[in-house]
């Protein structure tokens, strides 16, 4: 195993068997192994230094239907809302305050924001705060409204492909979404000229090793700029409410496999790691993550946009959040730093 991490480490690739071998057979030692170099090589690149992205959750009206997720259309039970121009830069001003350099703008498919609204918001927030990246994270469009919003200053896209074996994503969406409408969207947000994200949920329903082994090697091909991936977690009112939720240890383990693979990308301690652990997002760190991404959402809306059951930080204003982060940060040795935090090409 030792040795599979070492080679990872030079080639930052392994064949498919190995990826397998490695992934079976993970245990204590090899995680201290493999965490060892991959807080290293996150060392060599970053520092210290955690970014920090401001994540605004600006609607959970969504046109999709996926299995796992709380805010699915079908899901009938969910309090529905949408935040208008206002609320979001009033968010985007209070995160510039607390020093957010970066604004993440997410939701569900909500098709009653049109692209030239989508583009009104993404101007208007560099107009205001050219310092800033913006990233969206609003699902899959052509290729005419990724160009448009990037033209209006967009510029980052995170988009988790979820799984990347087409029967596996058959199983956690329903018909009309296709990994194959997926990874278009990806390769045309990489073309079009974001920094482009994507990642998996570990453990999700009927998942297998072997997916997660393609999913690396389609993450190879692809060469994102940034990579989050965070365990399954089941929400109450969903078809997969009795699946289990994903494993901790495994997810650390791929996050330390993740960054020998892609040395220099930014790869966050997802807000999913903190929910099935309360230091998770610390250990997501110390197994070789880089960033956190903080909640900027008006306190009110923060528990309707329930992806999974008991998602934390649902109920403290941005500034107690960024605080708590800030001294979870330092505890370990680490630091956020007030910057935009872009991929840095080497
Ligand atoms: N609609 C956009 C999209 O599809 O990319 C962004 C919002 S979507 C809710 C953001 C991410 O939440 C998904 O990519 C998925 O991986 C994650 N997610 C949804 N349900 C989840 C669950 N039950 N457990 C963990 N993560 C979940």
């Amino acid at each position: 195993m030792k040795n599979l991490v070492d080679k990872l480490l030079q080639k930052h690739m392994l064949e498919k068997d190995e990826f397998v071998a490695l992934i079976n057979g993970f245990n204590e030692i090899t995680t201290e192994y493999l965490h060892e170099k991959s807080r290293e090589v996150s060392k060599k690149y970053f520092g210290n230094k955690i970014y920090v992205r401001g994540l605004i959750e600006f609607t959970n009206y969504c046109k999709n239907d996926c299995y796992y997720c709380g805010i699915r259309r079908s899901n009938n039970r969910v309090e529905r809302y949408r935040l208008n121009f206002d609320d979001i830069m009033n968010c985007c001003k209070n995160g510039y305050e607390l020093g957010f350099r970066t604004f993440v703008l997410q939701g569900g498919e909500d098709l009653s924001y049109r692209d030239e609204d989508i583009v009104n918001i993404v101007s208007s927030i560099k107009k205001l705060y050219p310092d800033c990246a913006v990233t969206l994270s609003i699902g899959e469009k052509s290729y005419e409204s990724y160009l448009k919003y990037h033209k209006s200053g967009a510029d980052r896209y995170l988009l988790r492909h979820e799984t990347s074996n087409e029967l596996h994503y058959k199983k956690l969406h329903p018909d009309e979404l296709t990994i194959l409408n997926r990874k278009r969207c990806l390769l045309d947000l990489k073309e079009i000229g974001y920094q482009v994200g994507t990642g998996i949920m570990v453990g999700s329903p009927f998942q297998t090793v072997e997916n997660i082994v393609e999913d690396l090697i389609f993450m190879k091909e692809l060469n994102p700029h940034m990579i989050g991936i965070g365990p399954y977690i089941p929400h109450h009112d969903t078809p997969f409410k009795d699946e289990k939720a994903g494993n901790l240890n495994l997810t650390l383990f791929l996050i330390g496999i993740l960054r020998l693979m892609f040395p220099n990308a930014l790869i966050p301690a997802t807000t999913s790691l903190g929910t099935v652990d309360p230091n998770g997002r610390e250990k997501g760190i110390l197994a070789g993550a880089n960033v956190v991404m903080p909640n900027l959402s008006p306190v009110n809306v923060r528990k309707k946009y329930q992806l999974y059951d008991n998602k934390i930080c649902t109920g403290e204003e941005a500034a107690e959040c960024r605080e708590c982060l800030n001294n979870r940060m330092k505890k370990i040795g680490y630091e956020i730093v007030v910057d935009r935090g872009d991929f840095i090409q080497i």
